[in-house]
């Protein structure tokens, strides 16, 4: 499946969070993960590549789907919490460029809910 730009920077952004928030939680160092944060990253990874939106996936931020699992979704929720206002010192340009790949896509995600809820 073609993995589109700005699906390969979600997914470093997703993560350098991710290490970010294992790093100083878990004490791991360079590209270490714990085996939490690294089913957590495998989990997040499998998700954006299963998206309904694909190839042209908004931010996962802005959905409205939510396919992560409650679980999931509180385990993500954390670490983003934790390494957004962080991510945006250390990656200014990749954190900058995923705010505006999420502005982009609100209106398209109200247009696919639309769309489908004529469908049924
Ligand atoms: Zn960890």
């Amino acid at each position: 499946m073609e993995t589109t730009k700005r699906t390969k920077r979600e997914m470093k952004t997703v993560e350098e969070m991710i290490k970010l928030y294992c790093h100083d939680h878990h004490h791991t160092k360079g590209d270490e993960l714990c085996a939490d944060c690294q089913s957590l990253k495998n989990y997040a990874f499998a998700r954006i590549k299963n998206c309904v939106f694909n190839p042209d996936k908004p931010t996962c931020k802005n959905c409205t789907v939510h396919c992560y699992s409650t679980r999931n979704k509180e385990a993500i929720r954390e670490v983003m919490r934790y390494s957004g206002p962080r991510m945006m010192l250390r990656f200014p340009g990749l954190t900058i460029m995923h705010l505006i790949d999420g502005i982009k896509d609100e209106n398209r995600i109200s247009k696919f809910l639309e769309d489908k809820e004529k469908k049924n």
